[in-house]
């Protein structure tokens, strides 16, 4: 499908599959008159335009994508509440992680923000702006030496003949994971409303707008009018 959006220093959320587009949102309301669409029109348009303002959400869950996402594991923390695709009445979005019970890492890569910003005054889980210049430098290196250190003592302990479920233990989150995750154009508006609103943390929303570019493109129309109705 080739979409592939680069987040933070290494992270990514790619395109892997997808299942249907603005014409499956269209014929899915449309049946209600047994009638359908062979071509994307105008009347088509404005179905989906009311669709989206009066929150007949059930069309837009005819949609699908499956995303790859490659985000350190704070972010993935974040990432996975997000459980609701298709139905409030049960946890309908998979998704399948690498796991550090079978694999032992090799070279980890891990996220180092460009700036350290300061403790918001007024948001309790917010930053602020970021510290000053001469402070960053020198707490940059701490938080870089504090991430080798743990991964020069995972290493030893993986040597030492420690069990990688318990080595693993020992890991910051700042390191990278990777996951997939299939989920309907109603689950991705709905993370995105949330997450790349002011309140979201700063690198979340970089994963945020990347969601967006995919789910744009994949229903153009039907994506815009989800994100302009008040229903997820
Ligand atoms: C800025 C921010 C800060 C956060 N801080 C924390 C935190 O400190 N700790 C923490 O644990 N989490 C936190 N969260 C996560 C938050 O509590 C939600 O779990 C997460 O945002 C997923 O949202 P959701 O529950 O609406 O999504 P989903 O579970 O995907 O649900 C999507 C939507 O489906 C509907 N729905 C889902 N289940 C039902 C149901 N059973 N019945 C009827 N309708 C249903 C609701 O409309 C819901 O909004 C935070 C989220 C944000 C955006």
């Amino acid at each position: 499908m080739g979409l592939n959006v680069g987040c933070l220093d290494h992270g990514f959320v790619k395109l892997v599959d997808s299942m249907g587009g603005d014409l499956s949102v269209v014929n899915a309301a449309r049946i209600s008159y047994n009638k359908s669409s062979e071509e994307f029109n105008e009347r088509d348009e404005k179905l989906i335009g009311f669709l989206g303002e009066h929150g007949h959400t059930a069309p837009f869950r005819h949609v699908y994508m499956t995303l790859h996402f490659k985000a350190p594991l704070f972010i993935r923390a974040q990432a996975i509440k997000h459980m609701v695709g298709a139905d409030h009445t049960f946890k309908d979005v998979s998704s399948n992680e690498i796991s550090m019970r079978y694999t032992t890492l090799g070279e980890p890569e891990y996220y180092i923000p460009k700036s350290l910003r300061s403790q918001s005054a007024s948001n309790k889980q917010a930053s602020g702006e970021d510290l000053d210049e001469e402070a960053q430098s020198g707490l940059l290196a701490i938080y870089q030496d504090s991430i080798e250190d743990a991964l020069v003592n995972y290493r030893l302990l993986i040597h030492s003949g420690v069990a990688r479920e318990q080595a693993r233990m020992i890991l910051p989150t700042a390191l990278y994971t990777e996951w997939v995750v299939t989920g309907s154009l109603q689950w991705a508006a709905h993370f995105v409303k949330l997450r790349s609103a002011p309140g979201a943390q700063t690198e979340i929303r970089e994963f945020a707008n990347a969601v967006e570019f995919i789910a744009s493109q994949i229903a153009p129309t039907a994506w815009a009018a989800l994100m302009k109705g008040n229903v997820g």
